[in-house]
């Protein structure tokens, strides 16, 4: 067992008392474990107990990890037509391109792209903004106030060359900085499972937003199929990244006390399965995960319908500030 490891409380409710679900490895870069899932007894919470200390965590994401790759996002023409019409982006140019079958429509875009109502002079924060990406579709979008909150040094020098301003370091710590009521929206992008207590980090948001201030964001939720399919080799367990595994309700509470949730969307990519079935394909030889494996990409469609229907492991939701 990882030495450095440490017993937890319980995120959600601070019951010290959980029971041992899963024993996993890292898959993804290969650091010596195994680490675990916990149930809290008190509420039912899975999370990463015993866990790393979140203080040593970057080490294990080094500049390979995936979401730091540069790559531009770019709304789907769906989407912009939504933000015109719906969310107050009618400065945009028409954006051109016809709704397709193949894709979801305007809203569905609008809702995984995390795209906000637009605020004129509003001021906007990404927690975890990576290289900059999303920061600068939104400038391209209207938003002049943009700014973000990086772990990684690298990733975050390259979003400050954009012309953003970029905290570096651990959230917690740079929200300090950041004046009560002084923002319309905040966006965090499968970030709140990598925090060791996702539920005091937005309480703590909503703070810093201003009533009627938007907080959009996507994370991991279990219970849909790919996370019952594969268990302790699920592609988003991400052990010892991920510190929380959130069911619908955990969410719920989530939000509960400060906002209203005006959106929810579920997303289920073909990674969740095909690469859970690649994890698993090192340990144990299954004919499913063969087939998975060789249709890959193909069964785009088939998650499509699984996320329609609601079971789909990643969700988006939006919420907006009482008051
Ligand atoms: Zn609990």
């Amino acid at each position: 067992m990882n030495a450095n490891l440490e017993r937890r409380a319980c995120p959600r409710c601070g019951s010290g008392d959980s029971e041992p679900r899963l024993a996993s490895e890292d898959f993804m870069l290969g650091i010596a474990g195994p680490f675990h899932a916990a149930a809290c007894r008190g509420c039912g919470l899975l999370f990463q107990n015993p866990a790393l200390p979140a203080a040593s965590l970057g080490a294990h994401y080094p500049e390979a990890y995936a979401p730091y790759s540069r790559r531009p996002l770019r709304p789907d023409p769906a989407a912009l037509r939504y933000a015109k019409r719906r969310l107050g982006y009618a400065h945009l140019e028409t954006a051109r391109g016809g709704y397709s079958w193949r894709k979801p429509g305007g809203r569905a875009a609008a809702e995984t792209l995390l795209l906000p109502r637009f605020v004129p002079g509003g001021k906007l924060l990404e927690i975890a903004c990576a290289s900059g990406e999303r920061l600068e579709m939104l400038r391209d979008l209207g938003w002049r106030h943009c700014s973000g909150i990086e772990y990684g040094e690298a990733p975050a020098l390259r979003a400050r060359a954009l012309g953003f301003p970029v905290h570096v370091g651990p959230v917690e710590r740079a929200l300090d900085a950041i004046p009560d009521g002084s923002l319309d929206v905040v966006i965090a992008s499968f970030v709140l499972e990598h925090l060791e207590n996702p539920f005091t980090l937005v309480r703590r948001l909503a703070g810093k937003l201003r009533p009627g201030g938007q907080f959009l964001f996507s994370t991991l939720r279990v219970g849909a199929p790919d996370f019952r399919i594969f268990g302790k080799y699920w592609y988003n367990l991400d052990l010892p990244r991920h510190y929380t595994f959130f069911r619908d309700e955990d969410l719920l509470e989530l939000v509960r006390g400060e906002f209203e949730v005006e959106g929810r969307r579920c997303q289920a990519a073909p990674r969740d399965y095909t690469g859970s079935a690649e994890y698993r394909a090192r340990r144990e030889n299954r004919p499913f995960d063969r087939l998975l494996l060789k249709l890959g990409n193909r069964i785009r469609p088939a998650c499509r319908v699984l996320a329609a229907m609601g079971w789909a492991s990643r969700v988006c939701i939006a919420c907006r500030k009482r008051g």
